[in-house]
């Protein structure tokens, strides 16, 4: 422990947390800006700039999110056993600020060299910002959850304006200076990082800080080889995106390992934490199939909303990329006020729905969004536009059902999980919305447009209603399977609700 360092003030700010979430707050708000503001051009921007047809754009779209969602499961594993979260935030952060500037090159080979960036500090950012903020509680504080609460608030907050501008400048503008927008924002977060990090005293730093500076290979040290480590699988992730088929052996080959993993743990344990662990297994894989509707957010809805929904307000034409991805984590800010107020007066009533209730209920409000969305293309098939007020509406559904599932997910892990295995069962976590984000680009590209009616709303319109219905049912209908079944899962969970 470096004893020159701050430690963690006693006394809390007027909010009744320590000082550190803020700094970590911002920290995560700019980078959830610039990662949502860049993820709002991508789709568009293959298909309208790159010109690449669309099943190809959905696919590249699909292999981008599942192996940004990947890496952390590695960046977490990196941090817990050599560097520790405040260089893995830093790392993670430099290489998702080269991404984003390099993608604002305006270069065919800048494309998938950002990406792969992005894709390299997302694992190293992601899960270790975190879990920073679980370092700023004791276990048993209860703080943590608000705390957490706090902090998804930045996370939406950042992604909303970045969804708004970078959505705005990229589709209206240029699609690079929107990239750049994204880059400059990163580094803002970074700054906010640098400096305010030796307020974390002795949270995050390296387990063995003698051990990382040791000579690991031809007298380099173990962190300069696992940052250069990292450098070297740059090339890998772009020569996957140049051959994005073999993307689903990889997300079959690794889910089928994770599965297989927390078995094998799981049958290592005594009854009771086998079963709590069955119940996790189970409700990660409901998550990767609410990721893969919820994530047509940032592909098909983001066509879908240039050329399906009516963008006009008061004689003014909207910019459609920026609506779409401004509207879901806007409603995420709006609605955790209504949250935080909800499950503790039901609690207080007796009647808070248990984890699996609450994840059921999430497939059925997305089912719901989905449905008025369709809906709304039943009623607007003379125009091939469905009103602003709809998108809207169906979108205050879907994220009612991100509000059921994610925050509920972060939280169920942690307790669910057995303590040594808890930051690898994170890393799960996120990777079930890799696999999510993966099969929503397959779903995603059942609702390709050929390109001789993209630009006519009534003809392109057909290709989008009768998926989203589909998804709306299917996903209506797992929600009232996993509430039938939630009774059994709560058993497996014991004393944990
Ligand atoms: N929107 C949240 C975030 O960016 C959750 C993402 C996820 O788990 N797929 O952190």
């Amino acid at each position: 422990m470096d004893l020159t360092e701050p430690q963690i003030p006693e006394a809390p700010t007027s909010t009744g947390h320590p000082k550190q979430l803020y700094m970590l707050f911002f920290t995560e708000m700019w980078e959830r800006f610039s990662f949502y503001g860049m993820k709002a051009l991508l789709l568009a921007y293959m298909i309208t700039e790159l010109k690449f047809d669309e099943p190809k754009g959905y696919a590249i779209l699909g292999s981008y999110a599942a192996l940004v969602y990947t890496m952390p499961m590695f960046g977490g594993m990196m941090s817990d056993r050599y560097l520790g979260g405040r260089k893995a935030v830093m790392y993670g952060g430099i290489l998702m600020t080269i991404g984003h500037l390099v993608l604002a090159v305006p270069q065919d080979w800048s494309f998938f060299y950002g990406m792969a960036f992005i894709i390299c500090g997302n694992g190293f950012f992601k899960p270790n910002i975190s879990s920073l903020v679980g370092t700023l509680y004791a276990d048993n504080d209860p703080r943590k959850d608000s705390g957490f609460s706090i902090f998804y608030m930045g996370i939406n907050i950042g992604a909303a304006l970045g969804g708004l501008l970078c959505g705005y400048v990229g589709q209206q503008i240029d699609w690079h200076y929107g990239f750049g927008l994204a880059g400059l924002f990163m580094i803002l977060g970074l700054v906010v990082f640098a400096l305010g990090k030796k307020s974390l005293g002795d949270k995050g730093l390296p387990p063995n800080p003698a051990d990382l500076k040791a000579p690991a290979f031809a007298g380099i040290s173990k962190e300069v080889v696992i940052y250069v480590a990292t450098l070297a699988i740059i090339p890998v992730i772009v020569a996957l995106f140049n051959r994005y088929e073999i993307m689903d052996f990889i997300m079959f080959g690794l889910g089928a390992l994770s599965i297989l993993y927390i078995l094998f743990i799981a049958f290592k344990m005594e009854a009771a934490a086998r079963f709590k662990l069955f119940a996790a297994l189970v409700l990660i894989v409901f998550s990767a199939l609410f990721w893969a509707f919820y994530e047509q957010n940032a592909g098909s809805l983001n066509l879908f909303a240039m050329r399906n929904v009516d963008m006009h307000v008061g004689g003014v034409e909207l910019p459609a990329l920026a609506v779409n991805n401004f509207l879901p984590p806007a409603w995420v800010v709006i609605l955790s006020f209504f949250f935080a107020w909800l499950w503790p007066a039901l609690n207080r009533k007796g009647i808070e729905p248990n984890t699996p209730t609450k994840f059921g209920l999430s497939f059925v409000l997305v089912g719901l969004g989905f449905y008025v969305f369709y809906l709304g293309c039943r009623t607007s098939e003379g125009s091939g536009l469905i009103p602003l007020i709809t998108f809207i509406a169906g979108y205050f559904f879907i994220i009612c059902g991100e509000m059921c599932i994610s925050p509920i997910g972060l939280s169920m892990i942690t307790k669910l999980s057995p303590a040594r295995i808890v930051a690898m069962m994170m890393g799960i976590w996120f990777f079930a919305s890799a696999v999510g984000e993966f099969l929503a680009s397959k779903i995603g590209a059942l609702m390709s447009v050929p390109q001789n009616v993209v630009d006519n709303p009534v003809l392109s319109l057909p290709y989008y209603a009768q998926i989203l219905n589909q998804i709306g049912l299917w996903s209506l209908g797992i929600g009232v399977v996993l509430i039938l079944f939630s009774s059994v899962i709560r058993k497996w969970m014991g004393e944990v609700r």
